[in-house]
């Protein structure tokens, strides 16, 4: 099996697995506990606090943890609405992920007004187009680190710069760039970043929400004052643990996984050129490492994958949530994609696991499949 579909999740490191296991098979004590016994659950909270923290340039109290990249856009959207009594408005971006979409709707049908924003042929979103939006409604701002179908990466700092020009709180779902891109969350300004362990080779279910210390928004779930009073609920000690390690080997190897993914990419675009096969590339020049979006004309997404899959090859159509609808996703609509390409339009998100024997199987899959189809 050749896993391509890394953007919906990826393997659990077995650092991350090393990590976790002491925590669930020996110290399993409840972190609120005063005895000694929960003294260690506790303690590795805190350092996993202090190791995410550092990951992102932030301070450690200032790292909430969740059940992942879902519960942090819900949080940080509701929010705020929640904090202005459902008065006023939200800016978003028409590529954002359902997380963030559908907590806008949930919050509309309360009265927040919510304005999606377009972006460019590339998944951008531009300054001028939120300059061109903000005002004194504006309550917050949601706008994506970098697109989760399309990889592309989003010029966060300045948009991030254009909010709060108007004094505008500034949220982004950084869910597809924390561990593949470096961030800091102090020289972008931003006031909330989302962030998911899974994308980066931690467990699933967990995940955290960045929120600037000065900010202040409503606790997330009820019950007991875990989480700095936060977010309720006993805390997933083992998974916490197996986050702050992966993360931190992702953060360690940005680099020289960005030149591994993009010399791999380039394979594949070369043996797909060499075939002469019609594809179209989506998203910027500036992505992801290795998320590649590709269209082919005349073709469904859905059937690529179906004939993938026979090929033992795993990819996505789209993104990894929208995987069984067959209509044209919403961030391939936004991007204005002609239809006859958009259909075809297949998810290959490579990794670091993945070698050159897999690319080279990856290509000549396609080309079988569409020349297969075309004579
Ligand atoms: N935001 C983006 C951009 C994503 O790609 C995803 C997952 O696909 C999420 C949010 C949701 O994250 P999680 O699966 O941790 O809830």
């Amino acid at each position: 099996m050749i896993y391509a579909d890394n953007a919906a999740t990826t393997k659990l490191s077995f650092e991350a697995y090393k990590a976790m296991k002491p925590f669930l098979l020996e110290q399993y004590g409840n972190p609120s506990q005063p005895y000694s016994f929960s003294r260690k659950s506790r303690n590795a909270i805190q350092e996993a606090r202090r190791i995410i923290a550092d990951c992102i340039g932030a301070s450690p109290e200032e790292i909430i943890f969740t059940s992942g990249g879902t519960e942090s856009d819900n949080w940080a959207i509701k929010g705020i609405a929640l904090k202005n009594n459902f008065i006023g408005e939200i800016i978003t971006s028409e590529i954002e992920h359902h997380a963030v979409l559908n907590s806008c709707s949930l919050i509309e049908t309360q009265g927040m007004e919510i304005t999606k924003i377009g972006v460019d042929g590339f998944a951008e979103i531009s300054e001028s187009e939120l300059e061109n939006h903000i005002g004194n409604k504006t309550k917050l701002v949601s706008l994506m680190f970098a697109n989760n179908e399309v990889g592309t990466i989003e010029p966060i700092k300045k948009l991030c710069d254009v909010a709060h020009k108007h004094n505008v709180i500034f949220h982004t779902d950084a869910v597809q760039a924390l561990g593949h891109f470096p961030i800091d969350v102090k020289n972008l300004g931003v006031d909330m970043l989302s962030a998911s362990a899974h994308k980066c080779n931690g467990p699933r279910g967990i995940g955290f929400l960045y929120k600037k210390r000065e900010l202040d928004i409503p606790s997330y779930m009820s019950g007991g004052s875990q989480e700095y009073g936060m977010r309720a609920g006993t805390e997933n000690v083992a998974s916490i643990v197996a986050m702050a390690q992966a993360l931190k080997m992702n953060c360690s190897e940005i680099e020289n996984n960005a030149k591994y993914l993009i010399g791999l990419e380039s394979l594949l675009f070369g043996i797909l050129n060499e075939a002469k096969i019609d594809y179209c590339k989506n998203g910027s020049n500036n992505r992801i490492p290795g998320n590649i979006s590709l269209s082919f004309r005349g073709f469904e997404g859905e059937m690529l994958l179906h004939r993938l899959d026979l090929m033992g090859i795993c990819v996505s159509t789209g993104s990894a949530c929208d995987s069984k609808e067959t209509q044209i996703s919403h961030v391939l609509k936004a991007m204005n994609l002609s239809e006859e390409y958009a259909k075809g339009t297949i998810r290959i998100s490579i990794s670091k696991d993945n070698t050159e024997a897999d690319i080279r199987k990856i290509a000549t899959s396609i080309i079988k499949i569409i020349n297969c189809k075309i004579q």
